[in-house]
Protein backbone atom coordinates (compact mmCIF):
# COMPACT_ATOMS: atom_id res chain seq x y z
CA UNK A 1 0.00 0.00 0.00
CA UNK A 2 1.62 3.13 -1.27
CA UNK A 3 2.38 5.72 1.76
CA UNK A 4 2.39 9.26 1.39
CA UNK A 5 4.63 12.43 3.15
CA UNK A 6 5.24 15.55 3.13
CA UNK A 7 9.14 16.21 2.18
CA UNK A 8 9.88 18.83 4.68
CA UNK A 9 12.43 21.80 3.45
CA UNK A 10 16.26 21.20 4.85
CA UNK A 11 19.32 23.27 5.00
CA UNK A 12 21.10 19.94 4.75
CA UNK A 13 20.38 19.59 1.37
CA UNK A 14 21.10 21.96 -1.74
CA UNK A 15 19.30 22.01 -4.70
CA UNK A 16 21.01 23.00 -8.04
CA UNK A 17 18.91 23.46 -10.97
CA UNK A 18 21.77 24.70 -13.82
CA UNK A 19 20.45 26.03 -17.05
CA UNK A 20 23.32 25.59 -19.78
CA UNK A 21 21.46 26.90 -22.84
CA UNK A 22 17.47 28.14 -23.15
CA UNK A 23 17.83 26.98 -26.72
CA UNK A 24 15.06 24.21 -27.45
CA UNK A 25 14.61 22.42 -30.54
CA UNK A 26 10.32 22.30 -29.23
CA UNK A 27 8.06 25.20 -28.52
CA UNK A 28 6.16 23.77 -25.43
CA UNK A 29 3.10 25.71 -25.69
CA UNK A 30 3.48 26.05 -21.12
CA UNK A 31 7.38 26.75 -21.88
CA UNK A 32 8.63 28.85 -18.53
CA UNK A 33 11.24 29.50 -20.48
CA UNK A 34 11.97 33.54 -21.01
CA UNK A 35 15.02 34.49 -22.82
CA UNK A 36 14.47 38.13 -22.41
CA UNK A 37 14.84 37.31 -18.61
CA UNK A 38 17.30 34.53 -18.19
CA UNK A 39 19.21 35.04 -21.69
CA UNK A 40 19.52 32.93 -25.01
CA UNK A 41 23.15 32.05 -24.74
CA UNK A 42 24.77 28.57 -24.59
CA UNK A 43 27.28 28.78 -22.00
CA UNK A 44 30.55 27.40 -22.78
CA UNK A 45 32.32 24.67 -20.92
CA UNK A 46 34.35 26.72 -18.80
CA UNK A 47 31.77 28.89 -17.70
CA UNK A 48 29.89 25.75 -16.62
CA UNK A 49 32.68 24.49 -14.89
CA UNK A 50 33.37 27.96 -12.86
CA UNK A 51 30.00 28.12 -12.02
CA UNK A 52 30.00 24.55 -10.80
CA UNK A 53 32.76 25.04 -8.41
CA UNK A 54 30.99 27.81 -6.84
CA UNK A 55 28.85 25.60 -5.17
CA UNK A 56 31.82 22.64 -4.57
CA UNK A 57 31.66 23.14 -1.32
CA UNK A 58 28.50 21.32 -0.48
CA UNK A 59 28.80 19.38 -3.48
CA UNK A 60 28.23 15.99 -1.49
CA UNK A 61 25.34 17.62 -0.07
CA UNK A 62 23.95 19.17 -3.77
CA UNK A 63 21.82 17.35 -6.28
CA UNK A 64 22.41 18.71 -9.71
CA UNK A 65 20.02 18.79 -12.19
CA UNK A 66 21.04 20.00 -15.84
CA UNK A 67 18.72 21.50 -17.53
CA UNK A 68 17.68 24.39 -20.67
CA UNK A 69 16.14 24.82 -23.05
CA UNK A 70 17.45 21.03 -24.12
CA UNK A 71 20.49 20.44 -22.52
CA UNK A 72 21.51 17.96 -25.10
CA UNK A 73 21.67 20.27 -27.50
CA UNK A 74 24.70 21.47 -25.93
CA UNK A 75 27.89 19.84 -27.55
CA UNK A 76 29.38 19.23 -24.18
CA UNK A 77 27.23 17.52 -21.93
CA UNK A 78 28.69 14.61 -21.87
CA UNK A 79 31.64 16.37 -20.30
CA UNK A 80 29.66 18.46 -18.06
CA UNK A 81 28.09 15.40 -16.64
CA UNK A 82 31.69 13.66 -16.11
CA UNK A 83 33.10 16.60 -14.43
CA UNK A 84 30.08 17.30 -11.97
CA UNK A 85 30.80 13.36 -11.38
CA UNK A 86 34.37 14.21 -10.40
CA UNK A 87 33.25 17.68 -8.36
CA UNK A 88 31.23 15.13 -6.21
CA UNK A 89 27.54 16.34 -6.63
CA UNK A 90 25.07 13.67 -4.61
CA UNK A 91 23.63 13.33 -8.05
CA UNK A 92 23.63 14.14 -11.24
CA UNK A 93 19.79 14.31 -12.87
CA UNK A 94 19.40 15.25 -16.77
CA UNK A 95 15.96 17.11 -17.70
CA UNK A 96 15.45 16.30 -21.50
CA UNK A 97 12.63 16.04 -23.69
CA UNK A 98 13.50 13.01 -25.25
CA UNK A 99 15.29 14.28 -28.64
CA UNK A 100 18.59 13.37 -26.75
CA UNK A 101 20.75 14.95 -29.20
CA UNK A 102 24.65 14.83 -29.97
CA UNK A 103 24.16 11.03 -28.92
CA UNK A 104 24.21 11.59 -25.42
CA UNK A 105 23.41 8.01 -24.74
CA UNK A 106 26.73 6.61 -25.76
CA UNK A 107 28.65 8.93 -24.92
CA UNK A 108 27.85 8.79 -21.00
CA UNK A 109 27.47 5.52 -18.80
CA UNK A 110 24.39 4.84 -16.67
CA UNK A 111 27.30 5.36 -13.34
CA UNK A 112 27.36 8.94 -14.84
CA UNK A 113 24.25 10.22 -14.65
CA UNK A 114 21.43 9.07 -11.69
CA UNK A 115 18.33 10.19 -13.65
CA UNK A 116 17.46 10.97 -16.75
CA UNK A 117 13.96 12.18 -16.57
CA UNK A 118 11.78 12.71 -19.71
CA UNK A 119 8.85 15.37 -20.05
CA UNK A 120 5.89 13.86 -21.53
CA UNK A 121 2.79 15.82 -21.18
CA UNK A 122 0.13 12.96 -22.04
CA UNK A 123 -0.64 9.31 -22.53
CA UNK A 124 -0.87 9.12 -26.28
CA UNK A 125 0.05 11.70 -29.27
CA UNK A 126 -3.33 13.04 -29.26
CA UNK A 127 -3.19 14.30 -26.03
CA UNK A 128 0.43 15.11 -25.74
CA UNK A 129 1.49 16.36 -29.03
CA UNK A 130 -0.92 19.28 -29.02
CA UNK A 131 1.13 20.77 -26.09
CA UNK A 132 4.84 19.91 -26.79
CA UNK A 133 5.26 19.28 -30.90
CA UNK A 134 3.75 16.86 -33.28
CA UNK A 135 5.70 13.81 -33.14
CA UNK A 136 6.89 14.70 -29.95
CA UNK A 137 5.52 11.68 -27.93
CA UNK A 138 6.78 8.99 -30.41
CA UNK A 139 10.47 10.65 -30.01
CA UNK A 140 10.37 10.84 -26.56
CA UNK A 141 8.80 7.59 -25.87
CA UNK A 142 11.57 5.57 -27.61
CA UNK A 143 13.82 8.00 -26.16
CA UNK A 144 13.58 6.70 -22.92
CA UNK A 145 13.11 2.63 -23.70
CA UNK A 146 16.68 3.38 -25.46
CA UNK A 147 17.91 4.60 -22.03
CA UNK A 148 15.79 2.15 -20.19
CA UNK A 149 17.32 -0.52 -22.71
CA UNK A 150 21.06 1.01 -21.63
CA UNK A 151 20.86 0.85 -17.74
CA UNK A 152 19.92 4.16 -17.37
CA UNK A 153 17.34 5.03 -14.40
CA UNK A 154 14.63 7.40 -15.56
CA UNK A 155 11.33 9.62 -14.73
CA UNK A 156 8.85 11.72 -15.78
CA UNK A 157 7.41 14.57 -15.83
CA UNK A 158 4.20 15.92 -16.60
CA UNK A 159 3.04 19.24 -16.60
CA UNK A 160 -0.63 19.13 -15.33
CA UNK A 161 -2.69 21.89 -16.97
CA UNK A 162 -6.81 22.33 -18.20
CA UNK A 163 -5.60 20.97 -21.29
CA UNK A 164 -4.24 17.16 -19.68
CA UNK A 165 -5.60 16.80 -16.38
CA UNK A 166 -8.20 14.23 -17.23
CA UNK A 167 -5.52 12.16 -18.95
CA UNK A 168 -3.63 11.96 -15.88
CA UNK A 169 -4.94 8.80 -14.72
CA UNK A 170 -3.94 7.01 -17.45
CA UNK A 171 -0.56 7.51 -17.12
CA UNK A 172 0.12 4.49 -14.94
CA UNK A 173 0.06 1.83 -17.54
CA UNK A 174 2.55 3.86 -19.61
CA UNK A 175 5.06 4.20 -17.03
CA UNK A 176 5.16 0.54 -16.01
CA UNK A 177 5.37 -0.02 -19.74
CA UNK A 178 8.43 2.12 -19.80
CA UNK A 179 10.48 1.44 -17.10
CA UNK A 180 9.95 4.36 -15.10
CA UNK A 181 11.39 4.65 -11.43
CA UNK A 182 9.89 7.87 -10.61
CA UNK A 183 7.00 10.87 -12.24
CA UNK A 184 7.25 13.95 -11.20
CA UNK A 185 3.89 15.89 -11.51
CA UNK A 186 4.07 19.63 -11.78
CA UNK A 187 1.46 22.48 -12.01
CA UNK A 188 1.16 25.01 -14.66
CA UNK A 189 1.83 28.31 -13.89
CA UNK A 190 1.84 31.76 -15.32
CA UNK A 191 4.98 31.89 -16.18
CA UNK A 192 7.25 31.90 -19.68
CA UNK A 193 5.04 31.68 -22.68
CA UNK A 194 1.90 32.18 -21.79
CA UNK A 195 2.62 35.13 -18.97
CA UNK A 196 4.28 36.73 -22.02
CA UNK A 197 2.36 36.18 -25.17
CA UNK A 198 -1.25 35.91 -23.48
CA UNK A 199 -2.52 36.35 -26.89
CA UNK A 200 -0.77 34.15 -29.21
CA UNK A 201 -1.33 31.37 -26.76
CA UNK A 202 -4.71 31.30 -28.01
CA UNK A 203 -8.05 30.51 -26.38
CA UNK A 204 -7.31 26.75 -26.38
CA UNK A 205 -4.49 27.18 -24.36
CA UNK A 206 -3.60 24.88 -21.12
CA UNK A 207 -4.92 27.20 -18.36
CA UNK A 208 -4.54 26.53 -14.61
CA UNK A 209 -6.80 23.79 -13.03
CA UNK A 210 -8.81 24.56 -10.35
CA UNK A 211 -8.77 23.87 -6.54
CA UNK A 212 -10.96 21.29 -6.50
CA UNK A 213 -9.86 19.56 -10.31
CA UNK A 214 -6.43 19.34 -8.50
CA UNK A 215 -7.41 17.81 -4.90
CA UNK A 216 -10.00 15.38 -6.39
CA UNK A 217 -7.74 14.44 -9.39
CA UNK A 218 -4.18 14.98 -8.47
CA UNK A 219 -3.56 12.88 -5.23
CA UNK A 220 -5.84 9.84 -5.73
CA UNK A 221 -4.04 9.09 -9.15
CA UNK A 222 -1.09 9.61 -7.44
CA UNK A 223 -1.37 6.83 -4.89
CA UNK A 224 -2.90 4.39 -7.54
CA UNK A 225 0.03 4.97 -9.63
CA UNK A 226 2.65 4.65 -6.77
CA UNK A 227 0.95 0.98 -5.90
CA UNK A 228 2.23 0.46 -9.03
CA UNK A 229 5.67 0.42 -7.36
CA UNK A 230 6.18 3.60 -9.05
CA UNK A 231 7.72 6.99 -6.66
CA UNK A 232 5.67 9.47 -7.24
CA UNK A 233 6.09 13.13 -6.74
CA UNK A 234 3.72 16.51 -6.95
CA UNK A 235 3.61 19.93 -5.59
CA UNK A 236 1.30 20.30 -2.39
CA UNK A 237 -0.27 23.65 -3.76
CA UNK A 238 -3.06 24.32 -1.31
CA UNK A 239 -2.34 23.89 2.33
CA UNK A 240 -4.70 22.12 4.60
CA UNK A 241 -6.16 23.78 7.92
CA UNK A 242 -3.58 23.82 10.47
CA UNK A 243 -0.95 22.82 8.30
CA UNK A 244 2.04 25.42 8.63
CA UNK A 245 2.91 27.46 5.50
CA UNK A 246 6.56 28.20 5.46
CA UNK A 247 8.95 29.86 2.42
CA UNK A 248 11.56 27.86 0.79
CA UNK A 249 13.57 31.28 0.26
CA UNK A 250 13.98 31.38 4.09
CA UNK A 251 14.45 27.80 4.91
CA UNK A 252 15.94 25.75 2.28
CA UNK A 253 18.97 26.01 -0.08
CA UNK A 254 17.53 26.05 -3.62
CA UNK A 255 19.51 27.97 -7.00
CA UNK A 256 18.00 28.12 -10.40
CA UNK A 257 20.59 29.12 -12.25
CA UNK A 258 20.08 30.88 -16.00
CA UNK A 259 22.85 31.55 -18.51
CA UNK A 260 22.68 35.18 -18.11
CA UNK A 261 24.37 35.07 -14.70
CA UNK A 262 21.22 35.42 -13.05
CA UNK A 263 20.76 33.21 -9.82
CA UNK A 264 17.07 33.01 -8.12
CA UNK A 265 16.41 31.72 -4.94
CA UNK A 266 12.12 31.16 -5.72
CA UNK A 267 11.13 29.95 -9.19
CA UNK A 268 8.26 32.38 -9.49
CA UNK A 269 10.59 35.47 -9.08
CA UNK A 270 11.72 33.91 -12.93
CA UNK A 271 10.10 36.28 -14.96
CA UNK A 272 11.09 39.43 -13.07
CA UNK A 273 14.30 40.79 -12.57
CA UNK A 274 14.36 39.91 -9.01
CA UNK A 275 17.13 37.10 -8.29
CA UNK A 276 18.68 37.73 -5.66
CA UNK A 277 22.25 36.59 -6.36
CA UNK A 278 24.21 36.74 -9.63
CA UNK A 279 27.80 35.22 -11.05
CA UNK A 280 29.79 38.63 -12.13
CA UNK A 281 33.57 38.27 -12.65
CA UNK A 282 33.18 34.47 -12.20
CA UNK A 283 31.70 34.97 -8.72
CA UNK A 284 29.15 34.21 -7.19
CA UNK A 285 27.33 37.83 -4.99
CA UNK A 286 24.26 38.73 -3.67
CA UNK A 287 22.60 41.64 -5.96
CA UNK A 288 21.43 44.83 -4.23
CA UNK A 289 18.13 45.46 -3.11
CA UNK A 290 14.63 45.13 -3.44
CA UNK A 291 14.74 41.56 -4.71
CA UNK A 292 13.31 38.18 -4.18
CA UNK A 293 14.52 37.83 -0.35
CA UNK A 294 13.05 41.28 0.63
CA UNK A 295 9.77 39.18 -0.58
CA UNK A 296 10.77 36.25 1.39
CA UNK A 297 10.08 38.13 4.69
CA UNK A 298 6.39 39.17 3.94
CA UNK A 299 3.59 37.45 5.80
CA UNK A 300 0.19 37.69 4.48
CA UNK A 301 -2.64 35.24 5.71
CA UNK A 302 -2.54 33.73 1.59
CA UNK A 303 0.95 32.30 2.13
CA UNK A 304 3.00 32.76 -0.96
CA UNK A 305 3.19 36.56 -1.43
CA UNK A 306 4.52 35.85 -4.98
CA UNK A 307 1.29 33.29 -5.86
CA UNK A 308 -0.42 36.45 -4.72
CA UNK A 309 1.18 38.82 -7.05
CA UNK A 310 1.31 36.74 -10.06
CA UNK A 311 -1.37 34.45 -10.31
CA UNK A 312 -3.92 35.64 -7.40
CA UNK A 313 -6.67 33.93 -9.48
CA UNK A 314 -5.79 30.74 -7.23
CA UNK A 315 -7.33 32.39 -3.90
CA UNK A 316 -10.65 31.91 -2.82
CA UNK A 317 -11.43 34.16 0.21
CA UNK A 318 -15.02 34.03 2.68
CA UNK A 319 -17.45 36.31 3.27
CA UNK A 320 -15.37 38.24 5.71
CA UNK A 321 -12.50 38.92 3.37
CA UNK A 322 -10.52 36.06 4.65
CA UNK A 323 -8.42 33.45 2.46
CA UNK A 324 -10.32 30.05 2.88
CA UNK A 325 -6.76 28.40 2.59
CA UNK A 326 -3.52 28.87 2.51
CA UNK A 327 -1.49 28.89 -1.08
CA UNK A 328 1.84 26.68 -0.21
CA UNK A 329 5.24 27.32 -1.48
CA UNK A 330 5.48 25.86 -5.00
CA UNK A 331 8.50 24.12 -3.83
CA UNK A 332 6.91 22.07 -1.19
CA UNK A 333 6.38 18.83 -2.51
CA UNK A 334 4.03 15.44 -1.59
CA UNK A 335 6.05 12.03 -1.83
CA UNK A 336 4.02 9.10 -2.45
CA UNK A 337 5.15 5.53 -2.48
CA UNK A 338 5.07 1.95 -1.15
CA UNK A 339 7.10 1.20 2.23
S1 LIG B 1 9.19 23.15 -21.99
FE1 LIG B 1 11.25 22.28 -22.22
S2 LIG B 1 11.12 21.02 -24.09
FE2 LIG B 1 9.37 22.41 -24.12
S3 LIG B 1 10.06 24.21 -25.30
FE3 LIG B 1 10.45 24.65 -23.14
S4 LIG B 1 12.56 24.01 -22.80
FE4 LIG B 1 11.86 23.04 -24.70
S1 LIG C 1 7.16 30.16 -4.15
FE1 LIG C 1 6.50 31.61 -2.56
S2 LIG C 1 6.91 30.59 -0.66
FE2 LIG C 1 8.13 29.51 -2.25
S3 LIG C 1 10.17 30.49 -2.31
FE3 LIG C 1 8.84 31.59 -3.75
S4 LIG C 1 7.98 33.30 -2.55
FE4 LIG C 1 8.75 31.80 -1.08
Amino acid sequence: MARKRTVAFSRSAVNLFFHILTRCNLNCRHCYINPDQHGSQTLPFDTIRCWLEAFQARSRETNLVLLGGEPTLHRDLARIIRMARKLAFASVTVDTNGYLFHDILDRVAPSDVDYFSFSLDGPTPAVNDPLRGKGSFDVCTAGIRKAVSRGFTTSLIYTVSSANIDHLDRMGPLLQDLGIARFFIQVIGLRGQSAIHPEAAGSDAPGQVSRGQWCDIVPPVAARIADLGITVTYPKVFLEPGEAFACAGKVADNYFVFPNGRVYRCPLCEDYPLHSLAFSDEMLRATPKINEADLFELAIPEGCVMNRLVQPGNIEYGPDGRPLYQIACCLLKEEVRIE
